[in-house]
Order: C-alpha cells, then sequence, then structure tokens
C-alpha cells in the first residue's frame, strides 16, 4: 500500500514503520462495529488514516474514510449507523506519500471501491507492489483513469480489464500481474476474499467468530471481537470466506516462504501469534540471544520503551543483570500530537521519553532498543541517560544493522540515511558517544526465531533484505529509479 516516499514524524521518525493493517468480517449482525474494533486493535500497524466499506443486503455499500485515529472516527453511533451490514472490511495506514495536505490524502485512504458489471467490491491491502510504477504506466496508456497515487489502485484497474466472470476470478487474474508483497482483504456483497503474495511475505489469518469469520493482519484483531483463530492464510493462498465456510486455492506458481523477519522484531504486537510463535516470547528469545552474544558487565538493563521491553527482559534473565524501567514513556504523547510548533519540535524525544533519574544515577546501564534506523533518537537517549547521571551506557540492539530499504510495505529512509548503511559498529559507538553499542547477528535472530541452525545462506527461511540487501522479490521499480541493489562484492 505505499507509494515510497517516507513522511518522517517529528516525535517518531527514527523507526521503520509497518505501513498497514487490514480487517475483515463476514457473519455477524453490525459488521462494522467489529471492523471498528479489529482496526482499533492494528492501529500500531498505522495510525495515519483509516477506512470501513460494509454492505447491506437493503442499502448496498456503504464506505467511510478517515484521517487520523480510530478511536477518533469510528466509535460514534451515528458514524456507525451509517455502516451497516453483516459484512464489511476495513484498512489502517500509516504512509501519506506522495500526498500534500488532507484533501489529496484521503484520496489514498483505503479500502477502494470498484464498480463492476457483476457488482461493486472493496479492496484493502497490506504490502507494497514493486512494480506499480510499470502497472501504472501500461494501464495508463490503455485507459485507465487513476484517482489516487496509491500502488492498490492498480489491483481495482486489473481486476475492471480482467474478463473473469466473478470478482474473485478477476481479482486472481489481476494479481498474477503484480509483483511485491500483499496480503489482501476483499469484499463483495457476500464474499470476504483473503490472499497473500506467493512468498507471504505481510501476516494474514483467518478466525471464527460465532457463525461468522474474521481476516486480519495480526491475532491480536481477532481476541478484541473474541474470534478464534483458526489459521494463517498461507502464503499464495486465496481464500473465499461467506457464511457458509471457506473456500482454499492457490493461484500463483508455489513458492518457498519468506516471511517478514522484522514482523517478529517489532512490527507485529507483542501479544500476537506468528507462525504459532508467541511474538512476546520471541522477542524474549532474541533478548537471551543478544546476551549471550553480546554480553557486558552492567548494573542494570533497560528497555527503550515500549518496544524494546521483551528483548531487555530476555537480556536481563540470560545475563542475571537486573532489569528496570530506567526511561518512562509518556503513553498519551502520540501521533495526535500532529503539527506542532518549533520550539516544541526541538524538544524532540523527551516530550516522549522521561528518563527515571533515580535509578539511572551512578549506574552503567544497558539500554536495549528493537533497531537503530537513523539514530537520531538513540543519540538523544543516550544524552538523556548520561544527563540523568549514569556511569555508562551500553546499547544492545534486538535486530541486526538495519543497512537497507525496504520496499515491502514499511516505510523506510533512503540507504544514505541508515546509520549502519554508512558505518561499521565502532564508527557507531563513536558517533553515537555510548561505551559500547552490539547488534544481534542474522544467525542469533534466526536462532530466536526457531531455527535452530540459524540463517541458511543459500536457502533463508525469511525476508531478512533490510538487513541482508538480498531482496526476495527484485524491486523493479526501485531499481527504475535508480536504486542500486547489492553487488557481489558488498
Ligand atoms: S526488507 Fe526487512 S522490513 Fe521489509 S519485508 Fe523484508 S525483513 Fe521485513
Amino acid at each position: 500500500m505505499s507509494n515510497q516516499m517516507p513522511p518522517a514524524h517529528p516525535f517518531d521518525d527514527d523507526k521503520l514503520r509497518e505501513e498497514c493493517g487490514v480487517f475483515g468480517v463476514v457473519g455477524v449482525t453490525d459488521a462494522s462495529n467489529f471492523v471498528a474494533l479489529g482496526l482499533h486493535a492494528l492501529q500500531h500497524r498505522g495510525q495515519e488514516a483509516g477506512g470501513i466499506v460494509t454492505h447491506d443486503t437493503e442499502t448496498g455499500f456503504h464506505q467511510a474514510r478517515r484521517m487520523g485515529l480510530v478511536r477518533d472516527n469510528f466509535t460514534s453511533a451515528d458514524m456507525m449507523a451509517m455502516l451497516p451490514g453483516s459484512i464489511g472490511i476495513g484498512h489502517v495506514r500509516y504512509s501519506t506519500a506522495g500526498s500534500k495536505g488532507q484533501q489529496t490524502a484521503i484520496r489514498d485512504v483505503q479500502p477502494f471501491f470498484g464498480e463492476f458489471s457483476m457488482g461493486g467490491a472493496a479492496i484493502a491491502h497490506n504490502g507494497n507492489i514493486t512494480n506499480a510504477l510499470a502497472l501504472r504506466r501500461e494501464l495508463i496508456e490503455r485507459g485507465s483513469i487513476f484517482q489516487s497515487s496509491s500502488d492498490t489502485e492498480c489491483i481495482i484497474h486489473l481486476m475492471a480489464r480482467s474478463m473473469g466472470r466473478t470478482i474473485p476470478d478477476r481479482m486472481e487474474e489481476g494479481l498474477r500481474k503484480v509483483e511485491g508483497a500483499f496480503s489482501i482483504v476483499a469484499m463483495t456483497r457476500t464474499k470476504l476474499i483473503g490472499c497473500r503474495d506467493p512468498l507471504g511475505v505481510r501476516p494474514l489469518v483467518l478466525g471464527r467468530i460465532g457463525e461468522g469469520w474474521a481476516l486480519a493482519s495480526e491475532t491480536c484483531a481477532l481476541d478484541i471481537i473474541g474470534a478464534e483463530f483458526v489459521r494463517e492464510i498461507e502464503p499464495g493462498e486465496m481464500v473465499v470466506v461467506t457464511e457458509k465456510g471457506v473456500s482454499s486455492h492457490f493461484p500463483f506458481r508455489r513458492a518457498k516462504s519468506r516471511f517478514c523477519i522484522f514482523e517478529h522484531v517489532y512490527f507485529s504486537r507483542p501479544d500476537s501469534i506468528l507462525g504459532g510463535r508467541s511474538v512476546y516470547e520471541t522477542r524474549e528469545n532474541i533478548g537471551r540471544e543478544l546476551a549471550k552474544e553480546a554480553p557486558v558487565d552492567a548494573d542494570l538493563v533497560c528497555p527503550v520503551p515500549d518496544s524494546g521491553t521483551p528483548a531487555a527482559i530476555g537480556y536481563s534473565l540470560q545475563s542475571g543483570i537486573p532489569y528496570a524501567m530506567g526511561i518512562i514513556r509518556n503513553q498519551y504523547m502520540g501521533r495526535t500530537f500532529i503539527e506542532p510548533s518549533e520550539s516544541i519540535r526541538n524538544m524532540g524525544v523527551r516530550l516522549k521519553l522521561n528518563v527515571n533519574r533515580a535509578l539511572i544515577k551512578g549506574k552503567r546501564v544497558i539500554l536495549v532498543d528493537d533497531s537503530v534506523v537513523r539514530g537520531t533518537t538513540s543519540r538523544k537517549i543516550k544524552e538523556m541517560i548520561l544527563d540523568a547521571g549514569a556511569a555508562e551506557v551500553h546499547f544492545r540492539i534486538a535486530s541486526p544493522p538495519t543497512a537497507w530499504p525496504c520496499f515491502y510495505g514499511v516505510d523506510t529512509p533512503q540507504r544514505e540515511k541508515l546509520l549502519a548503511a554508512t558505518m561499521t559498529e565502532d564508527q557507531m559507538r563513536e558517533h553515537l558517544g555510548v561505551d559500547s553499542i552490539k547488534f544481534i547477528s542474522i544467525n542469533g535472530l534466526y536462532r530466536a526465531v526457531g531455527q535452530a541452525k540459524g540463517r541458511d545462506k543459500k536457502n533463508p527461511a525469511y525476508c531478512d533484505a533490510c538487513f541482508s540487501g538480498e531482496y526476495p522479490i527484485a524491486p523493479s521499480d526501485m531499481i527504475e529509479q535508480g536504486f542500486k541493489a547489492k553487488t557481489a562484492a558488498e
């Protein structure tokens, strides 16, 4: 769902960001309530905008798209009354890429809707189409008129050009022309459709709720509506779900799964289950591996909250060094604070994080964070910790150095802005002004996610391109725009 030009948030511009969450439900009364709750549980996957489409047998399709958080837009009785029906899908998104101002951005808010000869269909997409520019060019040459700057719209136009007899047939035919990462939730008047790209880069799960069914990016969105987790949609699988049941088939050439390993490290919620594994437990394992690989003599292990917390607990358990909440996060300093003045902007990370001085003073502190992207936040946190009187600061990072951009639905800075693309570990230590910095090795990360032998170099089990530079799907649009892929010498 991206158009690949990452905007920066003044308080949180130093993380990779998942760009979307998708959710759908069929066979329930007041589907929009379930969709709103599901999207609320997926809000960490996109906070800038959201949308819901429903269908009611008497009144037809209904749609609402809004900038901002689900809780600010999709909770009032009036709004829910505008979205009647027993089937619905929704989408939360992060990127406003390519959009200047709300008027334009709202065009890019999903789900997208298309009216076909056999009826309407709506589609919500998590991922990124890596040949979207080429497809768009070709479609425009053949007469398509695009309404948004989003890659996802290509799928609607491809469906419109298909000769398939049903909407699922058309979607299948359209998706065969698409390259990249996609986890899609779509709907017709009566059918919920779920589909994952052949490598299954982004997650998608199926749940059962009473007599109905749900599809969601993560299991935490099933939990919130009281749905039972049935299974993951498999890589390359398309499911068509009605009130009567689920039919499944595999329309694409079969390929080995390359699920995004960063979902385990950071994107997914810790209370979700991925690949049969608790995300929380995986993150704790990562912390344990990190403690084995990069021990250091210190007094306290502190997480950079909240995402570093499970790994910090794991590091503490493995090392025996006490865990402490040395940094406190203000839970209310979110993205709703969207247009701060320059003076507030300069306060930066202090608005979001505060050091627990009484704990830190005189201590040798290990700070555990999930990743280092630009390094700007790490530097400010280090300053705050030293200001509070810490004797030493050691960074331990729960992912390998992020040295390559992601083109599969994650907002990443350009390569030259990634600290690890331009500096060695030693240079980073000097640049950040810390006593030491160590990243988990790629083999350590694979062990933590259950691959006992580490990363199989020839046949890795996951996508790890942002660490390795080895892209399982060629980022053809970006190469056309000048992106230089890894050379044999690198
Ligand atoms: S490049 Fe990184 S963030 Fe993107 S899909 Fe692959 S592992 Fe995930």
